[in-house]
């Protein structure tokens, strides 16, 4: 099993992680999850514009190009044997002995492994716990440090539930590790790339498939009230494509099924798959 450090491929038994490293200390680092779907990572520059935005928007130091990131990508799928699966990148901001006060000196320290891909909850769909969106307010920032998604993924679990919906103070957010859209009447409903959320690579490819087949798409925020009676709703993300919602749990009880919306834009996903694959 290979894996990437400081921007080669070796065996994982050979990596050289530092304990001095700044995303072990402070959760100071930005990462990207790839799907890899017959061999070819899917939507790869989007993830380096991305990955890059998160770096800069942290004032990180960024010695690298989006060319040798590639590089590496396929030659990791390779070493790997990877056919379905996802890549996880990390970028930290460096490895210095432990201090708050970070120097714009720092070498970022790149790695990365390829992982399997999760079973697909497409065709049954999910439950969703619906809590506190309790994060700090750059969202948009892609960085390792998730505890507010970790907390928020644990107590929904404990409810049965496979997804957490969170709301601030009353306005829906996203999911803790995905985007939620609801459907009404035709139209989809999502919050907006702001500040709040992370704006996800499979967001905005839905938002624009659904927008070519003919549907207005609403980029704006909702209270929480509404899930109760949203006529469809799914999550999207890297992992889960486009996975429908068949329940709204905790601070929200409403139940609703697999509305065709929903299976419409999962087969213009599918479709979009294997457009870019043909490529
Ligand atoms: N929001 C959050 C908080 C996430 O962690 C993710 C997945 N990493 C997403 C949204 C979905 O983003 P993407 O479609 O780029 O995977």
């Amino acid at each position: 099993n290979y894996v990437i450090d400081h921007m080669k491929i070796v065996p994982e038994s050979e990596s050289r992680l530092s304990f001095n490293d700044r995303s072990y200390h402070f959760g100071d680092g930005v990462y990207e999850v790839v799907r890899i779907y017959d061999q070819t990572p899917f939507q790869l520059d989007e993830h380096w514009d991305r990955l890059f935005q998160s770096a800069k928007k942290l004032d990180m130091n960024v010695s690298f190009t989006a060319e040798e990131l590639t590089t590496l990508t396929y030659d990791l799928i390779k070493a790997n044997q990877v056919i379905d699966g996802a890549l996880y990148i990390q970028v930290s901001r460096g490895a210095t002995p432990r201090n708050h006060l970070y120097s714009r000196e720092e070498t970022p320290v790149v790695t990365g492994f390829t992982m399997n891909a999760p079973a697909s909850k497409q065709e049954e769909g999910i439950s969703a716990w619906v809590t506190d969106d309790m994060r700090w307010l750059r969202c948009d920032i892609k960085t390792v440090n998730l505890l507010g998604n970790v907390m928020a993924k644990r107590e929904a679990a404990d409810a049965d539930c496979q997804e957490a919906i969170l709301h601030r103070e009353g306005t829906v957010t996203e999911g803790s590790s995905s985007n939620l859209f609801l459907v009404n009447n035709g139209t989809l409903y999502t919050h907006p790339a702001t500040n709040l959320i992370l704006n996800g690579i499979t967001r905005q490819l839905v938002i624009q498939l659904a927008k070519h087949a003919g549907y207005s798409v609403m980029e704006e925020p909702f209270p929480k009230d509404v899930l109760d009676h949203a006529e469809e709703a799914f999550i999207t993300s890297t992992t889960s494509e486009v996975t429908p919602i068949t329940e709204f749990k905790g601070q929200i009880s409403a139940t609703m099924p697999i509305g065709p919306v929903t299976r419409h834009l999962q087969t213009l996903f599918k479709e979009a798959i294997q457009k870019e694959q043909n490529l």
